[in-house]
């Protein structure tokens, strides 16, 4: 089989049909000669035979007449009368002789020497005998009767027997030889079956073994092509020969090899913070859910950490990202080397926040373990000769005494490292007690998880106005919390918590489809209004944020030119490469770009033109004291016109009067947006203050055309 499989198929077909040819024309061949034989042999026996029949019977036919001559010698008295008796007893005797002398020199004749012998001695004594009884008939008729009945006759019948003898011998060796042919014919019907049954059985052997060295491979490389389908990518391979399906089972292999090394690169990826190394926040959730299922089933405890470096955004903003990447980097190797098990899974959630599962160990060593990640970072981290000093916050929380369940589980310590982080305490195990005391109970992180499922966040719009017509023709998305009991909660309450924890996330993806979808349905009513969406800095970082609009826009079929994103600059500072990256896929997708809230962060107008944004918001700050404070003037003023250079829109936040509104048409701003316009409104407040303005609008626009 092994030599079979490193046989080619073609090569394997042809000599298995070669072969089977090959014995079926040597067979055709073989029944010729064997056929051509037996018709000889018959033929030449045949003629053998009549040869000899009819010698032997010329023979005694001649010497027969001889006698009845010599009978006739008896009868004719006179001499006179004999005497042309004596030429028909010689041409008799000669035809006798001839025959004799042919018989003799027949080609047989040696086989039938004695018969030959006697016919030759009786006929001598024939001829003796004959020739005394002519002689005794001339000299007396009646003396020579006695002799040529004694002596004549018996020897011509000796003679005539002595024929037949030969004739009969003849004939038994004719059978013999007949018997021979039979034999023959029965020898070569049988070697003709023979080589038939061989010519079959080879033909059925080729075929069966053909049929298995290429039906069995084929089988396995089916199997293994379907394993490979099913993600079995260890599955023993088939032996392979050098032949084609040899060749089929390596090009699956070097297949499997390729599928295999480009999952691990995929799982790397997936898995796999790209800083680091450490695991990413996919599969840390991954193995906390896994693990809190062994710990159920067999009831030991688990803990988890939350572990958040402390003004990290400083160092990045002064120091610069690639520090910035360093230093974590540094961090990450130092929280490695505090002695986890193998058991532990240390990961990277986003920016510089950590989180590690510890899948047996309870509060106590929770504790522990977070001492010594605290104690790993006391060392200043030396970085292009600073030595930079780093702290963490770390939050415990604990299965099964503080949740039961991975979200409530993580959303404590989320809550505990907050607290930490507030108190500069280094880190704080959760207690039921803290959901009461931070931030006058509005932090609770489970409350806020519970505003999103409830539909407790609500939405208000406050219109931004172009200058100097003064219409509406975009507005600010803003959230609020309307909360059961509090009542409405501004949004500065409980967005830093939400940024803090992480929970910005589920708020960001809300809104976004909440504001898209009000956008869509003015859009059929014919308003083509667009909507300013607020994007936070862990949105930009923490998760896909260009996926997620699109798959926003793409549900709520909403034209892409008509949702604006606002970024503050701290959040693009804080993170450019990766920053500059999702601005870039979001430009590409058409939706527009703002930078929110100018002037408060470090970045330079400079910096920021390389952004691939549309519009610029001055911060409110300077414009509610245009009128009274000549540096913010200034400021506004020149952000203006440097914008305007970059090509960029300019909108001016919190215009409380009039007074600053003619300021700014006279800078040339283009739009405006306070609560001398309108203040962030509920929808249904909105559509009625939309309604007048446009109706407002178009009248100011009729009495201009007037
Ligand atoms: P922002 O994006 O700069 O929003 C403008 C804020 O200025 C709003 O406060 C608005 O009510 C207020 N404002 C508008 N006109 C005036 C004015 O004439 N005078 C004064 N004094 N204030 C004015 P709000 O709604 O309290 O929002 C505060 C901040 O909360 C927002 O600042 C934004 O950073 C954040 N925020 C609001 N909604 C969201 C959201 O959906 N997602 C995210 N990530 N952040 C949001
Ligand atoms: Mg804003
Ligand atoms: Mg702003």
């Amino acid at each position: 089989m092994r030599f079979l499989s490193n046989t080619r198929i073609a090569t394997r077909l042809s000599l298995a049909f070669g072969a089977v040819l090959a014995t079926m024309g040597f067979m055709i061949l073989f029944s010729l000669g064997q056929i051509e034989n037996t018709t000889g042999s018959s033929q030449r026996l045949a003629t053998a035979s009549l040869n000899m029949v009819t010698l032997a019977r010329d023979a005694q036919a001649a010497a027969q007449a001889g006698a009845v001559h010599l009978h006739e010698l008896f009868i004719l008295p006179a001499q006179a009368q004999r005497i042309p008796v004596y030429p028909l007893i010689d041409a008799q005797a000669r035809k006798r002789e001839a025959a004799i002398a042919a018989l003799l020199a027949s080609e047989d004749a040696a086989y039938y020497r004695s018969q030959l012998d006697s016919v030759v001695h009786y006929r001598d004594r024939y001829v003796e005998a004959f020739d005394a009884t002519v002689e005794a008939v001339e000299l007396n008729a009646d003396q020579a009767r006695a002799p040529m009945i004694e002596r004549t006759m018996p020897a011509l019948e000796n003679m005539l027997a002595a024929l037949d003898a030969l004739v009969t011998a003849q004939s038994e060796r004719a059978d013999q030889k007949l018997l021979g042919i039979n034999t023959l014919k029965a020898q070569s019907r049988n070697a003709i079956l023979s080589l038939g049954g061989v010519a079959v059985l080879l033909a059925c052997l080729s075929a069966l073994t053909i049929t298995r060295s290429i039906a069995r491979p084929l089988a396995q490389t089916e199997k293994l092509a379907r394993d490979i389908a099913a993600g079995e990518l260890c599955s023993t391979l088939p032996p392979a020969g050098k032949d084609e399906v040899g060749g089929l089972i390596r090009a699956l292999d070097d297949m499997r090899h390729g599928i295999a090394a480009r999952e691990t690169r995929i799982a790397d990826l997936a898995y796999k913070d790209g800083l680091t190394g450490l695991p990413n926040r996919t599969l840390f959730i991954d193995r906390l859910q896994q693990a809190l299922e062994v710990a159920r089933r067999n009831a030991h405890p688990l803990s988890l950490l939350v572990l958040d470096i402390d003004r990290f955004k400083t160092v990045n903003d002064v120091l610069g990202h690639p520090v910035g990447d360093r230093l974590l980097m540094q961090i990450a190797q130092r929280l490695q080397s505090v002695g986890l098990s193998d058991s532990d899974l240390l990961a990277r959630i986003s920016g510089d926040e950590f989180r590690l599962l510890l899948p047996t160990q309870d509060v106590d060593q929770a504790v522990q373990v977070a001492r010594r990640l605290i104690g790993a970072l006391h060392q200043p981290i030396e970085l292009d000769g600073h030595a930079i000093d780093v702290s963490a916050s770390v939050g415990i929380s604990s299965f099964p005494a503080h949740g039961e369940s991975a979200d409530v589980l993580m959303s404590r310590a989320d809550l505990a490292m907050y607290v930490a982080k507030q108190g500069g305490d280094g880190f704080v195990c959760f207690d039921s007690m803290l959901e009461r005391s931070t931030d006058q109970g509005l932090s609770l992180l489970s409350d806020l998880r519970r505003a999103v499922e409830r539909d407790e966040l609500t939405l208000h719009f406050q219109p931004k106005i172009k200058l100097p017509g003064r219409t509406c023709e975009s507005v600010e998305v803003l959230v609020r919390w309307q909360h059961p009991t509090r009542g409405m909660i501004p949004p500065d309450q409980f967005i830093p918590f939400a940024e803090e924890t992480g929970f910005i996330r589920n708020i960001t993806c809300w809104v976004l489809e909440r504001a898209c979808s009000v956008a869509a349905a003015w859009a059929l009513d014919g308003r083509s209004l667009g909507i300013n969406v607020n994007v936070s800095t862990r949105d930009l970082v923490s998760m896909d944020l260009p996926s997620v609009v699109a798959g926003v826009l793409a549900r709520q079929e909403l034209n892409p030119a008509l949702l604006c994103l606002e970024i503050t600059e701290s959040a693009i500072m804080g993170d450019p490469a990766l920053a500059l990256a999702s601005l870039s896929r979001l430009n590409e997708m058409g939706v527009r770009l703002s930078i929110d809230d100018f002037g408060t962060g470090y970045s330079s107008l400079a910096y920021l033109k390389k952004l691939p944004v549309q519009e610029l918001k001055i911060d409110r700050s300077f414009v509610m004291n245009l009128d009274r404070d000549s540096g913010d003037a200034m400021i506004v003023r020149s952000t203006i016109e440097l914008a305007h250079n970059f090509g960029l829109k300019v909108v001016a936040e919190g215009v409380e009067n009039e007074h600053i509104c003619q300021t700014l048409i006279r800078l040339g701003c283009d739009e405006a947006q306070g609560y001398h316009f309108g203040r962030p409104m509920p929808a249904d407040e909105f559509e009625v203050w939309y309604r007048q303005s446009a109706t407002f609008a178009d009248a100011v626009q009729r009495v201009a055309r007037l």
